[in-house]
């Protein structure tokens, strides 16, 4: 247990790199925001627990044709559908740590999600539990590598060495490795709207 953490400095920092900023006490709440901001859109989503925990699938889809690999339609590979993600107009992912001072980071197997995050839409909204919360960007890269990923290796049952425990990265050489590109955001990038959702909540890993 970290306990509740204080959002001012991190939302000073983020702002301050050109990010919008917006803080929740719930997933519930976090969720209820975003679905009253996106409507009529094309909607992609990364690969998430902390997605899947919002319910935010299944409140957007009423209302905006969402591809999601996590919500596989009849008669589409899990590829078409990435595709399709990439390609919408707002993408919505977790991240796996993000630092007090601003950065950002993900870890990505396929790449899908990390090219996504990237570029190509008219918003992207980047959602974090206080979990996903360190003091600084060496802090949050540990996170990302020893407990992110190593728990991700476990929920998918990768054959990999965290994947028994969960518990540290072994920078391993195995053919199931799923870390295969580091992503940092060092700031807002140009082209696209970026909105951090902030919440008190522990949510995904
Ligand atoms: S590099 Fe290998 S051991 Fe380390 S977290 Fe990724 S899959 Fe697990």
């Amino acid at each position: 247990m970290t306990g509740r953490k204080n959002f001012d400095l991190i939302k000073k920092n983020l702002c301050e790199l050109g990010y919008k900023v917006s803080c929740f006490e719930t997933a519930a709440e976090a969720a209820q925001y975003m679905d009253s901001q996106i409507d009529k859109k094309t909607v992609g989503f990364g690969g998430s627990v902390t997605l899947e925990q919002m319910g935010l699938y299944e409140l957007l889809e009423k209302h905006n044709q969402v591809s999601w690999h996590q919500r596989m339609p009849e008669g589409k590979s899990s590829q078409e559908v990435r595709m399709e993600a990439n390609a919408a107009s707002v993408y919505i992912s977790s991240v796996n740590a993000i630092a007090e001072t601003g950065e950002i980071i993900n870890i990505d197997g396929m790449g899908n999600r990390v090219a996504s995050i990237f570029y190509g839409h008219e918003k992207v909204y980047l959602v974090a539990g206080e979990n996903k919360i360190e003091k600084d960007y060496d802090a949050a890269l540990y996170r990302a590598r020893n407990v992110a990923a190593p728990l991700n290796a476990k929920r998918l049952g990768s054959a990999t060495p965290c994947a028994a425990e969960g518990k540290q990265c072994f920078d391993c050489k195995s053919p199931g490795r799923i870390c295969r590109g580091l992503f940092v955001l060092w700031g807002k990038p140009m082209a696209s709207d970026y909105e951090i959702i902030l919440i008190h909540e522990n949510l995904g890993y």
